[in-house]
C-alpha cells in the first residue's frame, strides 16, 4: 500500500542516533538557527510546548491570541496551556490561510495582544497583509507557526523571520523530523534569554528512559513504513484497535500531552541535526511532486485543485472533493491512502465550542475546508504519485 506519509529518514539518521559522541540539542539549535536565517533557535519536546512557553515568555497571561479557525488542535491547547484564550478567525478560501482582515477584527473585538499566523499546509502567509496588521497594531506581538512551512516564502521573504517568534513542529509527520521535538526560533536576544530560563525552570531534564523510548519509537518507523507491514497496520489502525497510540487529539478534550514538559533528547537533537543538512532537498523534492500533481490531475472532475504558490514547502498537496468518505474510501481499496488532515474547524469541536470560542461566529470557510480536503501521498516518490493521480483520475472520472 502507499501511504499517506512516510518520513524521510535514512541509514544516517538511525546511525546518528546510535552515536551520543556526536552531539545533541546545542548542535541542533545551531544548524537550525543558520538554516532558518535567525539569531538563535530554542528546542523543546514539541512544537506546542514551544509555544506554551513562547507565550508566557512574551509576557501574555489572561490574554487573548488570535488563531486560525482552521489549524492543527494542538495550537490552541497550547494557547489554553499557557493560561490564554484563543479567539479564532476564519480562513481564506484559495490558500487555506487566516483570513487576516478578519482576524484584524477579531483583535479589535477581542482586545488581542498576540496573534499566530500560520503558512497552513506550506503556503506562505501573506506578509504584505500581515505587515499592514502589524503597522495598524504595532503592539500585537506575531507567532509564527512554520510547523508545515519550514522556510516557506511569500515573495521571497522568509515567514519565519516576520514576528516576534516562530514555532516548528518536528515528529515524523513534518517536513523534517526529530523523531519527536519542537523548535522556537527568534532574533530577539532577551526574548531567547526569557525563554531559555523558562525552559530551564520548567521543563525537566530528559532522563535516560526517555532516550531508550525515542529510539525504540525510532527503530520501529523503519519497518512500520514497509509496504506489507504498513497495510496490517493501517488495518489495524481503521479498526480502532490502535487509537491509544495513534489518536493526538480528543473532540471534547483540551489537553497537552503528558510528557509535555520533559526536555527533548539528545537523540533527537542527533536526528534532527542530519534532517537539517537535507532539509533543503526534501523541500526540493516536494514541490516537483506538487508541480506533478498539479499537471496529471488539471480539469478532473469534482476536483479542486490548491494553488500553486512560488515559495511554498508543501507539507501537503491539498485538493478538495465533496464526497471526502467515498474517495478515501475508493482509493484505500486500490491501494493508495489518502489523508484527510484537518478535517475540523477548532472553534466548532466541542472543547472548543463549549468555552464559548464560536459564539456569535460563523467559519464557512474554514469548516468547508474542514470537509472537503484531502491530502496526496508526497514522500512515495514519483512512482506512488503517479499511482496515486491514476487512482485519483479513475474514481473521479467514473
Ligand atoms: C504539528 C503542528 C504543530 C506543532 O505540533 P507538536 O506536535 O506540538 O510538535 C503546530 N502547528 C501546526 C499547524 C502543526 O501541524
Amino acid at each position: 500500500m502507499i501511504p499517506r506519509l512516510k518520513p524521510a529518514l535514512g541509514a544516517r539518521e538511525l546511525l546518528a542516533a546510535l552515536a551520543p559522541w556526536r552531539g545533541g540539542v546545542e548542535e541542533f539549535e545551531a544548524a537550525f538557527a543558520r538554516e532558518m536565517g535567525q539569531r538563535h533557535a530554542v528546542a523543546f519536546p514539541y512544537g506546542r510546548t514551544g509555544l506554551a512557553l513562547l507565550l508566557e515568555a512574551l509576557g501574555l497571561r489572561g490574554a487573548h491570541v488570535v488563531c486560525p479557525a482552521y489549524t492543527c488542535v494542538v495550537v490552541p491547547h497550547a494557547v489554553v496551556a499557557s493560561g490564554n484564550e484563543p479567539v479564532f478567525a476564519d480562513s481564506r478560501d484559495h490558500d487555506f490561510n487566516m483570513d487576516l482582515e478578519l482576524a484584524a477584527r477579531a483583535v479589535r473585538r477581542s482586545g488581542a495582544q498576540a496573534l499566530v499566523a500560520t503558512s497552513l499546509f506550506g503556503y506562505p502567509v501573506d506578509l504584505d497583509a500581515l505587515d499592514e496588521l502589524r503597522a495598524r497594531h504595532p503592539e500585537l506581538r506575531v507567532v509564527q507557526d512554520c510547523a508545515h512551512s519550514f522556510a516557506a516564502e511569500w515573495k521571497g521573504r522568509p515567514v519565519q523571520r516576520e514576528g516576534d517568534a516562530a514555532i516548528f513542529g518536528l515528529n515524523i509527520s513534518k517536513l523534517m523530523t526529530s523523531v519527536f521535538g519542537g523548535m522556537v526560533t527568534t532574533d530577539d536576544g532577551a526574548l531567547a534569554e526569557r525563554l531559555r530560563a523558562l525552559r530551564a525552570q520548567r521543563v525537566a531534564p530528559a532522563r535516560w528512559t526517555k532516550s531508550l523510548r525515542r529510539l525504540a519509537y525510532l527503530a520501529a518507523v523503519y519497518p512500520a513504513f514497509h509496504p506489507v507491514v504498513y497495510g496490517v497496520v493501517n488495518r489495524l489502525e481503521r479498526s480502532g484497535a490502535l487509537d491509544r497510540f495513534v489518536r493526538y487529539y480528543d473532540e471534547g478534550v483540551i489537553a497537552m500531552p503528558a510528557d509535555y514538559l520533559d526536555a527533548i533528547t539528545p537523540l533527537e537533537g542527533r536526528v534532527g541535526t542530519v534532517q537539517v543538512a537535507r532539509y533543503r532537498g526534501l523541500v526540493e523534492r516536494r514541490r516537483r511532486l506538487a508541480a506533478f500533481y498539479d499537471q496529471a490531475l488539471a480539469g478532473t472532475p469534482g476536483l479542486r485543485l490548491p494553488p500553486a504558490v512560488p515559495g511554498a514547502t508543501y507539507s501537503h498537496y491539498v485538493p478538495r472533493v465533496e464526497d471526502r468518505a467515498g474517495v478515501l474510501e475508493g482509493a484505500l481499496r486500490r491501494g493508495v491512502q489518502l489523508g484527510e488532515l484537518i478535517e475540523y474547524c477548532v472553534p466548532q469541536m466541542r472543547s472548543y465550542s463549549a468555552r464559548g470560542a464560536s459564539a456569535g461566529d460563523a467559519f464557512p470557510v474554514a469548516s468547508r475546508l474542514s470537509r472537503t480536503t484531502i491530502n496526496l501521498p508526497l514522500s512515495a516518490g514519483p512512482r506512488g504519485a503517479r499511482r496515486a493521480a491514476a487512482v485519483l483520475r479513475e474514481l473521479l472520472n467514473g
